[in-house]
């Protein structure tokens, strides 16, 4: 009989994967807690929470319950016209949680189409205001903010969408000014990306309708971090041309960075706020758009024209509501704050380690996230067969290796796992 991966090879195409060289894929029967089972049983902790979804563990009882009562009652209905209980009391919580300038929600269901409909919005803000000259946008080299075409657009520097290059419209990058434990020459690239922006307003700022960033940690494109002085800076100066700020808080949100938000680490504060990955705790797709109120009211008008004429089918689906509700309960126990800390001390000692072997280097960490450069692409992908082979599920991307992990992880496990990469790198 054939396995699972094998009937999966035979009739499945999988995400950001070169069916030809790779391998067979994992076939995953259950999970619990940090880990994920496979066919035969064996356990891998998942050090990259599923893609950056997973907050409290796998098949979290709290989290399954909620979607099951919720199901039993209500599983969906269209949200143009229509509402529910648990659409409103997110938005009602996280409003509470938030700056007191975001205080409107626009639901959708992943963190593509959050920045899409972010995007939309700024573009249309203006338009609606009859300021038609306003058509570009500013990101920054590195960014990354999902794989539809105005997503893609603003990510073009990313790395990930080279193919479709010429189909984008235009859009202004600011190299990124990425840093890392004694790094020496960070001034000297925040000045120089300064330098850059500077150039971009005085030349088209009145052009530019919205800057988009990922605040503190560019995810994708390998968990390059900046200052928050940096952040404060740029958005500082685009304000002074009246351009929008959009943060895109997809990987950063929900206390990756040790804070809730990373918005919380800066002083400034965006127009608009996109949020998905880790909103329903890894449980089922959902995304917020969150605005200011002089945002909204940019669509208030007589004519249907004025109004964001987006939406999805699933747009703010009870199920999924229900299970973000439930993560946010989980996730604002002190139990889970204190998990929170122990996982970036473990992280402190664990990278403490690494750094005394000279081939690791460009250490860095935020809250929950750890990060640093192995010698090569090609250590690093033998690092991750490796890994894998001893139950630690990593997934570097190209030589940066990672780790970041759900809020149920032991200090133990990963010191284990930092003892794993140490034993790899000192092999040789
Ligand atoms: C993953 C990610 C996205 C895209 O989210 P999807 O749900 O995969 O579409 C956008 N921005 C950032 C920063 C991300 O990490």
């Amino acid at each position: 009989m054939k396995t699972l991966s094998e009937r999966d090879k035979a009739i499945l195409w999988h995400p950001f994967t070169q069916e030809k060289t790779a391998d067979n894929p994992i076939a995953i029967q259950k999970g619990k807690g940090s880990y994920v089972y496979d066919e035969t049983g064996k356990a891998y902790l998942d050090l990259i929470s599923s893609w950056w979804v997973n907050l409290h563990g796998h098949a979290n009882p709290v989290i399954a319950n909620a979607i099951y009562e919720q199901a039993l009652s209500l599983e969906h209905v269209m949200f143009a016209g229509f509402t529910h209980a648990p659409a409103v009391t997110l938005c009602e919580r996280l409003k509470k949680i938030l700056p007191s300038a975001l205080t409107r929600f626009f639901y959708s269901d992943n963190g593509s189409t959050a920045v899409e409909i972010a995007l939309k919005m700024a573009y249309q803000y203006w338009r609606n205001q009859n300021e038609n000259e306003r058509t570009l946008f500013l990101s920054f080299e590195g960014g990354y903010h999902g794989d539809t075409f105005g997503a893609m657009a603003v990510g073009a520097k990313s790395g990930f969408h080279d193919a479709f290059q010429a189909l984008f419209f235009n859009v202004l990058s600011i190299p990124f000014p990425a840093t890392w434990d004694d790094d020496q020459a960070l001034e000297e690239k925040e000045s120089a990306s300064l330098a850059i922006l500077d150039r971009y307003l005085i030349e088209q700022g009145k052009h530019v309708a919205a800057i988009i960033l990922e605040p503190l940690v560019q995810g994708a494109s390998g968990m390059r971090m900046c200052r928050p002085s940096f952040i404060n800076e740029v958005i500082k100066r685009v304000r002074e041309y009246g351009i929008l700020v959009i943060y895109d808080e997809i990987m950063t949100g929900f206390y990756r960075t040790g804070t809730l938000f990373a918005l919380e680490q800066i002083q400034a504060v965006p127009d608009f706020l996109c949020l998905s990955k880790g909103i329903t705790g890894g449980f089922l797709p959902l995304a917020l758009t969150i605005t200011t109120s002089s945002v909204y009211e940019a669509f208030l008008a007589e004519d249907w024209k004025k109004a964001l004429a987006h939406g999805h089918s699933y747009t703010a689906n009870p199920l999924a509501c229900a299970a973000a509700n439930a993560s946010l309960t989980l996730l604002l126990q002190e139990g889970t704050q204190q998990a929170i800390q122990s996982i970036q001390q473990a992280h402190e000692i664990g990278l403490a380690t690494l750094k005394s072997n000279a081939k690791i280097t460009q250490t860095r960490l935020l809250g929950t996230i750890s990060a640093f450069e192995y010698p090569s692409v090609e250590e690093a992908r033998d690092l991750k067969a490796q890994c894998l082979s001893a139950g630690f599920l990593i997934r570097p991307l190209g030589k940066t290796v990672y780790l970041l992990p759900p809020y149920s992880t032991s200090s133990e496990a990963l010191n284990a796992t930092y003892e794993t990469i140490l034993s790899h790198v000192t092999r040789k």
